[in-house]
């Protein structure tokens, strides 16, 4: 069984708790107009097998046992290699590692429903609340990532919400409030993450011969990001980082 994939980063520490491998995945279904690694979206080449991998996954146990860490999938999407993926997983927790799924929530709820068993923790990113500015934002609706996360509640899969903060389009006190309404609807979320928009992706897209869509948006304030998080603490009691 082969993957494509694009990268490994093996002593990750911002994709889950601990140290973590960070396989990113080739291939991405959205076009989201920030997107921070946008030489991923396209499947290229089946480049790694399963048992290489999980080798080279296996060497890196030491470091999740003292860490508290494991392995996150993220991409690109992950799912669109669900196959893959599943069996990765699978493995992983019979070896007793920790298994962090980073999606997009673009994927159908009966691909989620086969690696969700074997998922220890969901990073969910919610591209935008509201679904006409999600399809703006990425080219479509969010109505999967809602259907996904409704299933991870009714199954109490540890879920860390993630939300871009883009001037202009997620960084009103209106926006951050819906964000703690909706939230605070699904007890599986254990925490959210507000992420300020970087530049640091715009390289990619050079590389791969476009123009950043959003190359005259500033980086978002670190400051600022940090109020959002202390208000979705104080005003709706969500854990927040
Ligand atoms: S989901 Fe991630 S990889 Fe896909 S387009 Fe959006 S930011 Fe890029």
């Amino acid at each position: 069984m082969r993957a494509c994939i694009h990268s490994i980063e093996t002593f990750g520490t911002l994709d889950g708790p601990g140290i973590r491998n960070v396989i990113f995945f080739q291939g991405c279904p959205l076009r989201c107009l920030y997107c921070h690694n946008a030489d991923t979206r396209t499947i290229k080449e089946a480049n790694y097998n399963i048992n290489e991998l999980m080798n080279s996954i296996l060497r890196y146990k030491p470091y999740f046992e003292a860490s508290g860490g494991g392995i996150t999938v993220s991409g690109g999407e992950p799912t669109m290699q669900a196959e893959f993926v599943c069996e990765l997983f699978k493995r992983c927790q019979k070896e007793g590692i920790n298994t962090a799924l980073d999606t997009c929530g673009y994927v159908d709820i009966g691909v989620a429903k086969k690696i969700i068993p074997h998922t220890n923790l969901v990073l969910l990113d919610i591209k935008h609340i509201d679904d006409d500015m999600c399809i703006k934002l990425t080219g479509k609706t969010n109505k999967k990532s809602i259907e996904l996360l409704e299933y991870l509640n009714e199954e109490k899969v540890p879920v860390y919400l993630r939300q871009v903060i883009i001037e202009g389009w997620t960084d009103s006190i209106d926006y951050i409030k819906r964000l703690g309404n909706f939230a605070n609807r699904y007890s599986c979320i254990e925490k959210v993450e507000l992420m300020p928009y970087h530049k640091m992706g715009e390289d990619k897209w050079n590389n791969i011969g476009m123009s950043p869509p959003f190359k005259d948006i500033p980086p978002f304030s670190k400051n600022k990001t940090k109020e959002y998080a202390s208000l979705l603490n104080k005003d709706f009691g969500l854990k927040v980082v």
